[in-house]
């Protein structure tokens, strides 16, 4: 990156940068991978490219869907320019399929349609290693207001439906995902982050009988191997769709 901007955050898989206008940042997506809260660590050249790309298609499909993002416009294949967001530190997945942690921590199968979508919701700490959160603990906590908190799920529900359909076009279940919002210099509550397969579940609907093929980080967690094949192929059908 051009030494003029700096640097202003670190993450696992990103690295932040100020921009010329002070209400934007430069986002770069690293090759770095970390599971199980930092504990696993690997790099997988590309891997940064292609969820800067596969997450400005998406968050172009859910622009289109009035559904308000950080993302402004690709740099290049693996920065994008964004507004600048305060995160709000929650962790938001929405679950359409039982599997990882919730099949850790409950009784239900791996693999369980779930008759409604789960909103399960993390504290976005990595001291406290990302406790599931209830809503009263929020409020208590003060992190956001019971209305904004409000906002923020029935935004995820929404985006859980655009995406699943949007993905089922392109033979992919949508198992779960992870999503994290921000407000921007108006106040208003914007999704930020990334969209990928390093935070969504995806297995490949194109299989004829019923085994899992992960097309997501589970290749790397569970040390599947193929990651950045899957990541391809994943980027592939979306381009091939749009
Ligand atoms: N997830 C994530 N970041 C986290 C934890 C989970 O992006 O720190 C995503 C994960 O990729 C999956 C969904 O959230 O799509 C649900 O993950 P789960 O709670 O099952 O945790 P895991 O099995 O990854 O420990």
């Amino acid at each position: 990156m051009n030494n003029k901007y700096e640097l202003i955050y670190e993450g696992k898989a990103k690295k932040v940068f100020s921009h010329d206008h002070a209400d934007k940042v430069i986002i770069e997506f690293k090759d770095d991978a970390t599971a199980f809260n930092a504990l696993k660590k690997a790099k997988f050249e590309g891997k940064g490219k292609l969820n800067c790309l596969i997450s400005a298609r998406i968050f172009e499909i859910l622009k289109n869907k009035n559904i308000p993002s950080h993302f402004i416009e690709l740099k290049n294949e693996n920065t994008m320019i964004a507004h600048k967001i305060k995160i709000i530190p929650l962790e938001i997945v929405l679950r359409n399929t039982a599997y990882g942690s919730l099949c850790k921590q409950t009784t239900i199968e791996p693999g369980t349609n779930l008759v409604k979508p789960l909103i399960d919701i993390y504290l976005k700490n990595d001291e406290l290693n990302d406790p599931l959160i209830t809503k009263d603990r929020i409020e208590l906590m003060n992190i956001i207001s019971s209305k904004d908190l409000d906002l923020i799920i029935d935004l995820t529900l929404k985006i859980n439906i655009i995406l699943k359909n949007f993905f089922k076009d392109i033979q992919l279940q949508l198992v779960d995902f992870k999503l994290e919002f921000g407000y921007n210099f108006k106040n208003n509550i914007v999704l930020g982050d990334e969209i990928s397969p390093d935070n969504c579940r995806l297995w490949d609907l194109n299989q004829n009988n019923d085994t899992i093929v992960s097309l997501d980080k589970d290749r790397f967690r569970n040390d599947l191997g193929g990651l950045i094949e899957a990541y391809s192929e994943i980027n592939r059908r979306i381009n091939d769709f749009i």
